[in-house]
């Protein structure tokens, strides 16, 4: 945080460096845009072909092949996730909040991407709806589904606040991916990653622009919907934060399960449109040597 009382004094000059006007770090209009006509026709009469879910406190796996859809869905009362991604066939190849975060802004809706980390750097999943598109950013700066936050996890809590608990986002993704690949949860741990925080309502504060979190406006039937880009490993935690009107990182919030639901496409749209799976980044990977 900035000191309150500065040390040095401001330059003479302070008010016109002050005023310089911000140029946007990384404009999107270069990026290529994502088809989502081609989208809208694919998820016209979808059919459900799978089902996860995950239970209060606690995170699941799941698996979209690329070209299909994937929904996490509101269920008995309101609840944030932590949602990891990684390419199905290779680990390495996962999220990449920060990347995202720089391209899209703190936090996605509709037509936003998520993208995958270095030296990949390609869209794993695009997002083709949003229940919640209609909350924008409230009087306090705060909105959904942030890519600023990390997630829960039990170091953070234990450095705060001493004790040992185990159901933080972080051990419950660890925990998922471990059944999912038959290691232990210490062997796995490091593949977690920095999350979309799905329906959470966050921001940062107007005077120490402190990371916040409220009380999430979601709704049991409320969802948040992906495209696959590629073939995805999904892990989704039900927070043990709940709605994350108050506190995380202990059993003492009113917690709900969050489900998982998979869809595959039922029309030819996509390969009417000559859709494929985005290629990794065209970077020559030889850094200048
Ligand atoms: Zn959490």
């Amino acid at each position: 945080m900035k000191l309150k009382q500065p040390v040095f004094p401001a330059p003479a000059d302070a008010a016109a460096r002050l005023g310089v006007e911000p140029v946007i770090c990384y404009p999107v209009d270069t990026l290529p845009p994502a088809p989502m006509d081609v989208y809208a026709r694919a998820a016209e009469g979808m059919e459900l072909v799978g089902e996860a879910l995950a239970p209060a406190r606690d995170a699941v796996t799941f698996e979209v092949p690329a070209g299909h859809f994937f929904r996490i869905v509101s269920v008995n009362g309101p609840q944030v996730g932590d949602l990891n991604l990684w390419n199905a066939h290779d680990l390495s190849e996962r999220f990449y909040t920060g990347k995202t975060r720089a391209l899209h802004g703190t936090h996605l809706s509709t037509g936003d991407r998520m993208w995958s980390g270095f030296p990949f750097m390609r869209p794993m999943a695009t997002i083709t709806a949003d229940s919640l598109d209609w909350y924008g950013f409230d009087e306090f700066g705060g909105s959904v589904h942030d890519v600023i936050g990390t997630r829960c996890d039990p170091y953070t809590a234990h450095l705060l606040s001493g004790g040992q608990y185990h159901n933080c986002c972080h051990s419950n993704l660890s925990r998922s991916l471990a059944a999912q690949t038959g290691q232990a949860p210490q062997a796995v741990e490091a593949d977690v990653h920095d999350v979309l925080n799905v329906f959470m309502c966050t921001g940062f504060t107007h005077d120490t622009h402190q990371y916040f979190m409220k009380a999430s406006p979601v709704r049991p039937g409320d969802f948040l919907e992906f495209f696959a880009e590629i073939d995805l490993l999904g892990a989704l935690s039900a927070c043990p934060g709940g709605d994350c009107s108050t506190e995380h990182s202990s059993d003492l919030a009113a917690c709900h399960p969050l489900k998982v639901e998979i869809y595959r496409p039922v029309n030819d749209a996509l390969a009417s449109a000559g859709w494929s799976s985005p290629s990794a980044s065209g970077y020559d990977r030889s850094h200048g040597l």
